[in-house]
Order: structure tokens, then sequence, then C-alpha cells
């Protein structure tokens, strides 16, 4: 059995900057991961994750990349592997803008959010892919949106998260024999500037059974299992983190 745990690893995670991504990145260093942050526009908050990982001890690396620019892909997985062979790939940058009903919601606004949410994440593990051997692993974020549709909010978004669940499902069985395993991590309402409201997840947390809003590393906590060799039989699955919605 290949073991990534074995050699060096080295794992790419977009949105790394803030939020679950930052959470992700953290974890995955204290795990020995180094780890490639990927951030859009907030380079400072990027700055600062990789700065904790180095005072800790870890290797890190901020790159710039836009999930919905192939060629800012291939660039970033490029300065990644100046920390060693790529090992491994989170997809977890998204976005919501486009909030309230459908019939309220800007058509360009729907479709530069499924650019980021769907088109991103495909986009994403293509240009990883490419420059990752047998032992590999892919971690996408999706939401539990993809199952509840998020009526009244962003159906449009809830959609775009379906389609990067059967994408997960989808391409482990396409890349199996290559050794390597594709999972995605559907988190519920989660504490983070994601939220056009920031207190939503105060407000939605009387709705989820356990009675509260989660924190970003219950998510990186899931995220970090399924790279890991504990996971090794596990591909195809979505781990659903969300207070029991
Ligand atoms: P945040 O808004 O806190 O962070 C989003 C991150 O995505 C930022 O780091 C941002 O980068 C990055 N990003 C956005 N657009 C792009 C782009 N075009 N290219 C590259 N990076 C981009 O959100 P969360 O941390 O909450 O969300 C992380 C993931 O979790 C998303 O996929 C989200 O859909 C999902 N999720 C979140 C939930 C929640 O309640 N918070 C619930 C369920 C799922 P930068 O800051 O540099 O602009």
């Amino acid at each position: 059995m290949t073991s990534p745990s074995s050699a060096p690893r080295v794992t790419l995670v977009t949105g790394g900057g803030r939020g679950i991504g930052a959470a992700i990145c953290r974890r995955l260093a204290r795990e020995g991961h180094a780890v490639v942050v990927g951030f859009r526009s907030d380079a400072t908050a990027a700055e600062s994750i990789v700065a904790e990982i180095s005072d800790g001890g870890g290797r890190a690396l901020a790159v710039r990349v836009d999930v919905t620019d192939p060629a800012s892909l291939d660039a970033f997985v490029a300065a990644g592997e100046r920390l060693g062979p790529i090992t491994g790939v989170v997809a977890n940058a998204g976005a919501a803008t486009a909030v309230g009903t459908l019939a309220d919601n800007d058509p360009a606004a729907i479709r530069a959010d499924l650019d980021v949410n769907l088109f991103g994440v495909i986009a994403t593990v293509r240009a990883a892919l490419a420059r990752m051997d047998a032992g590999g692993a892919v971690v996408t974020i999706s939401s539990a949106a993809a199952t509840l549709g998020s009526p009244g909010s962003y159906v449009h978004y809830a959609a775009a998260k379906a389609g990067v669940e059967a994408f997960t499902v989808g391409l482990s069985k396409e890349v199996a024999t290559r050794g390597i395993r594709v999972n995605a991590v559907a988190p519920g309402t989660i504490w983070t500037e994601f939220h056009q409201d920031p207190e939503r997840p105060a407000k939605v947390a009387p709705t989820v059974p356990m009675g509260r809003a989660g924190e970003p590393d219950e998510i990186a906590g899931a995220v970090a299992w399924l790279l890991s060799d504990d996971a090794s039989y596990a591909t195809g699955a979505v781990l659903r983190v969300a207070g029991g919605l």
C-alpha cells in the first residue's frame, strides 16, 4: 500500500488565508504537511497564516490564485511545488455573493457564484491532479446546502455544491486505480466571514439539532482525517459535519 505519510506531504489549500481554509492550513501544518496557502485578494491574511506555521516549525508558502482562472491555477500548483511534489489538494475556496430568492438574485451574480463554487473546484482539482502521483488525496468542500437546498438564501449555490458532490463521487471512481482518493466534506453553518449577515450562524443555531453553528476547527479535523492514512480506504465519501442538519 502506498503511504502518503512516509514521504513529505505537500498540500495545496485554496482560500487558505481565512475562515475554514485557514483552520485547515493550521491543522495540516500541525500534522506535518507543508502547506501551500492559496489566497485571491487577502495577501496579509495568507501571509499571517504562513508566519504562524513557520513560527511553529512548519513549512508554508502563500500563493495568489483565482480558482476561476485555469492559468492562475497552473501557476499556483507550479509555485506550490517549490515545497516538494504535491501530495494533496483541498478545494476550499467558495463564496455566495448573490443572496436572496432566485427571483431577486441577479443572473450575472449567480453565474459568478457558479464559477467560483463549481467550475473553481473542478478546475482546482484538475490542475492539482495533473501533478499528483499515487498516494495523493483530494478533498473538496461542499456544504449541507447541497442536500438542504437553501431556499430563500441561495438555491444556485446549493446547486453548485450538489455539483461538487457529484464531481467528487465520479472523480473518485475515475482515479481510484491511480491510487488517488477523492472525498468531500460538507459543513453546516460555520462561524466565518462567509455570511453577508455576520450574525447568521447565531440566527440559524435554533434550527440545528446540536443547537449551535460550528467552528472552522471542527471542519479542519474532518479534512485532515480524509487526507491521512487513517482514511486509506475512504474514497467517494461525503463527510457531513453539520451538527445534525
Ligand atoms: P470565507 O468567506 O471566510 O473564505 C472564503 C475563501 O475563499 C477566502 O479565503 C477567499 O479568498 C477564497 N476565495 C473566494 N473566491 C475565490 C476565488 N475566485 N479564487 C480563489 N479564492 C477565492 O468562507 P468560509 O471559510 O466559510 O468558506 C470556505 C468553504 O466552505 C467554501 O467553499 C464555502 O462554500 C464552504 N462552506 C462554508 C460554510 C459556512 O457556513 N461558513 C458552510 C458550508 C460550506 P480571499 O480572502 O483571498 O479573497
